[in-house]
């Protein structure tokens, strides 16, 4: 049976006003929705509701990531990192490029890095459910190289819809190849680093990757890192 025009409007309105309340119970710090199958069955399990509320434009740049096979690296992952994140306060951090605890997990930034961006994102009083985690490219380079820059233009076209349906209110670059990927330049991180730059309109900070913390962990680093952090909460308080 075809829906008539008004029925169809009432239901489109219904889906805006659903949307709206579950932005509401997620504003409220409700972490969990049970969903109902039918009036005989019992409750669905509990879905996390960072993975319910993602909006579909961004679940499907992941199942697309998760099929994808537009370069070379497809031949050697062992699966794909698309991203994750809830994206409550707006901030997109990006890495360079899975490692083999990614490869392994299907997670971004997992293991001692993971830990460490953890931290740093803590640091500045935000979460996991805060912010979007992904990377320029989505597969793993083999032995951890640098992503050649034809694996990064066959990849860039996630990214980009990733920005764009996410819209952060700040992105964060972290290390040397996601910022001179996202700022277009050759400029290394310690000139890059400590200002916010402008990615088409979002303020744009670059640090330093946390693997290269954890091999170079001096006062001075970690110092210029978390100057860089308190610069993302500024920016992300509009101070
Ligand atoms: S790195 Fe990107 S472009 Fe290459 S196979 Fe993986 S998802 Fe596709």
């Amino acid at each position: 049976m075809t829906a008539k025009p008004h029925q169809r409007e009432r239901a489109v309105e219904f889906v805006r006003d659903l949307r709206r309340y579950l932005e509401q119970l997620r504003e409220d710090g409700t972490e969990y929705l049970l969903i109902a199958r039918g009036k005989d069955s019992d409750p669905a399990p509990a879905v996390p509701r960072s993975a319910a509320a993602r909006p579909p434009p961004l679940r499907q740049v992941e199942e697309a990531v998760r099929r994808c096979r537009r370069c070379r690296l497809a031949g050697t992952r062992k699966q794909s990192v698309p991203g994750e994140g809830g994206m409550r306060k707006s901030v997109m951090f990006v890495g360079e490029g899975p490692g083999e605890q990614e490869d392994l997990s299907g997670r971004p930034f997992v293991g001692r890095a993971g830990k460490l961006l953890d931290k740093m994102i803590a640091a500045i009083g935000l979460s996991r459910d805060d912010v979007y985690i992904t990377n320029i490219v989505k597969c793993r380079p083999p032995g951890n190289r640098d992503p050649k820059p034809d694996e990064v233009v066959a990849c860039w076209p996630y990214l980009e819809k990733q920005i764009a349906v996410l819209s952060p209110k700040v992105l964060v670059a972290l290390g040397s190849p996601a910022a001179k990927t996202l700022l277009d330049t050759d400029e290394g991180i310690s000139r890059l680093r400590g200002k916010v730059h402008d990615f088409e309109g979002t303020p744009l900070i670059a640090t330093y990757h946390p693997a290269f913390l954890l091999r170079a962990y001096t006062v001075e680093n970690r110092t210029k890192a978390w100057e860089d952090m308190k610069l993302v909460r500024k920016t992300l308080d509009g101070k």
